[in-house]
């Protein structure tokens, strides 16, 4: 890999291979693989990721907004798209489009019925979502009868899956309502396919339900973190590879006398002589502020290099008073052996949110 002349994104699709290889050696051979690619596909390039998975012969694809799946139809994904939180205002896009949206309430079905049979379609597909406890968004079992009338009553519309959403599958604290979650779904819906003369896939597993509950696979699995290389647990993590690095130079040093301050409302007050790196990444990249003054940390020449007074906008300073370091010197945020979720834990968060907002301005390279 080269090393970095501005602040980069490295996605490796290598990696991305072996995560999806790995994920998929958990399933039975009839198990289908929803890959989440929403966000970006987690922060990376949603385009490169979902053309690799479908080259892999991915079942699904699912993103959060309907936007982005328009974005994957614009790039020539062919494989179904499921928009899991779609707003009536796009169910004629979601239509003209191919999306297959989540209908997750009487108020989106009832909409999403009306719009179908106005645009002429016959037993177009949807998926409706069950509320197992996670209170986000879904039906909950008092709605099937209104769910089963509304199917009943007219052609427009077909279920393709009925789907759940586990509240904690990667806390084995919570097993006992994790177990609860899936019983309630298979429960939910056995109702609602006994209502039905066909049968709509299920669903209900993350990348942790992957992982954590091989009995909860039903016919497809939805994974994303894990795709990306995380498994949520130190034991999972050994078997999956990080597909993003995120890299660095250093843009200049200073020498900090005793006594002087470094960078915004000199939150950082030196009280001996130090020497500091200016990096350009800072919190309008996704380094938010709670990473500064001592929290978050990076590596340069293998070497742990500390944030010091406030990220800024564009640039965050390290510590490197005891590296051998140079302008010019490449900086590591994060890669397969300094992970990003040891660089979120530092700062109280987890992976999902730092890969998730590393910024678009950053220059993404894929390596094959
Ligand atoms: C984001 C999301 C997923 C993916 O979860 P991971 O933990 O990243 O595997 C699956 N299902 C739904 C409904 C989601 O919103």
């Amino acid at each position: 890999m080269a090393k970095a002349k501005e602040t980069v994104l490295e996605i490796d699709l290598n990696a991305l291979t072996h995560n999806f290889e790995y994920l998929k050696s958990k399933l039975q051979k009839n198990t289908k693989f929803l890959a989440v690619v929403k966000a970006f596909a987690y922060g990376s390039d949603a385009e490169q990721i979902a053309f690799h998975l479908q080259s892999l012969n991915v079942d699904y694809f699912a993103v959060a907004y309907t936007s982005e799946g328009v974005a994957l139809r614009d790039a020539g994904i062919t494989k179904p798209i499921l928009v899991l939180h779609p707003q009536p205002v796009n169910f004629k896009t979601i239509i003209d489009r191919c999306l297959e949206p989540s209908l997750y309430s009487t108020r989106v079905l009832k909409e999403f019925e009306v719009c179908a049979e106005k645009e002429n379609q016959t037993n177009y597909p949807i998926h409706i979502k069950i509320n197992t406890g996670l209170n986000r968004l879904g039906f909950c079992e008092n709605d099937i009868d209104y769910i089963t009338s509304r199917l009943k009553s007219g052609k427009a519309i077909k279920v393709t899956s009925v789907f759940s959403h586990l509240a904690a599958s990667e806390d084995h604290n919570e097993k006992t309502f994790t177990l609860k979650q899936i019983s309630s779904f298979k429960n939910i819906s056995r109702k609602l396919l006994e209502a039905l003369n066909y049968k709509p896939m299920l669903h209900i597993s993350n990348t942790s339900g992957i992982l954590n509950y091989p009995k909860a696979h039903f016919d497809m699995v939805r994974s994303g973190i894990g795709l990306c290389g995380f498994g949520n647990l130190a034991n999972d993590n050994k078997n999956l590879k990080p597909i993003a690095t995120l890299k660095s130079i250093i843009s200049q040093i200073h020498i900090i006398k005793k006594g002087e301050t470094v960078g915004y409302n000199r939150a950082y007050k030196s009280g001996v002589l130090k020497k500091t790196a200016t990096i350009p990444i800072g919190h309008a990249d996704g380094i938010g502020r709670h990473y500064g003054n001592g929290k978050g940390f990076v590596f340069i020449k293998g070497e742990k290099a500390t944030i010091i007074g406030n990220v800024c906008m564009d640039m965050i300073m390290v510590d490197v008073t005891h590296i051998d370091c140079y302008e010019g010197d490449e900086v590591i945020i994060f890669n397969k052996q300094f992970t990003a979720e040891n660089f979120a834990e530092a700062a109280n968060t987890i992976s999902y949110e730092i890969i998730a907002s590393i910024s678009r301005r950053i220059k993404r390279e894929i390596i094959k």
